[in-house]
């Protein structure tokens, strides 16, 4: 099962990406963590990574891109994923859909939540990059960027749009619908 995790920040896509690659057996393919990981080693990529982050613009494609395409390639056929802040634009959408490993994506799963409720919970998160400002830019970049790939998928009858409120077990409720085999009409099932 290939899944796309796709939402603003603040919807809780790294809380729900957890549940669902321990339930399904994915492998959890988080761009904010990858590159995370790379401004904490300091990396060449992380470098360049990190100004943007800190401004929360969006890291160029051809880093993200490059980094994910290398991810994917490490995976056996067999073996399902979930992308999780990933593509976050029309671009990067492009680039997955240009990847063998990435052309065949089983559901993109939308979590929606209203604006008030985004920074309410960013700010109680509380990382370095949720200043109020910081967070007011990633809300307007998630607008203008990401969200047309709403319409994009939805065209590819791909999209499941999940209500984000409520407890991470309701949230985790209404994904296991969407995700359950006998929904996806999928016959990669008896692999696991
Ligand atoms: P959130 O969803 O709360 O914004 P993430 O961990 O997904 O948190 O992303 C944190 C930051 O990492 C983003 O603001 C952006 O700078 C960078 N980033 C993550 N994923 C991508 C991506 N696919 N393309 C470009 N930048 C990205």
């Amino acid at each position: 099962m290939h899944v796309i995790l796709l939402g603003p920040p603040g919807a809780g896509k790294g809380t729900q990406a957890e549940r669902i690659v321990a339930e399904h057996g994915l492998v959890h393919l988080s761009t904010g963590d990858l590159l995370r990981g790379a401004v904490e080693a300091q990396s060449e990529l992380g470098k360049e990574a990190q100004g943007y982050m800190s401004k929360g613009e969006l890291v160029p494609d051809r880093l993200v891109s490059a980094l994910v395409a290398e991810k994917l390639k490490t995976l056996d056929e067999a073996q399902g994923f979930l992308l999780d802040g990933f593509p976050r634009n029309e671009g990067q959408a492009s680039d997955l859909a240009g990847e063998p490993r990435g052309r065949d994506i089983d559901h993109v799963i939308h979590l929606r939540l209203d604006d008030d409720e985004i920074v309410r919970r960013l700010l109680l998160r509380g990382r370095d990059d949720d200043t109020e400002e910081v967070i007011r830019n990633r809300l307007g970049v998630y607008e203008r960027e990401t969200s047309p790939l709403v319409a994009l998928y939805e065209g590819k009858g791909l999209l499941r749009p999940i209500d984000a409120t409520g407890t991470i077990e309701e949230i985790a409720e209404r994904i296991r619908k969407v995700l359950r085999p006998s929904d996806t009409g999928s016959s990669e099932g008896s692999a696991a």
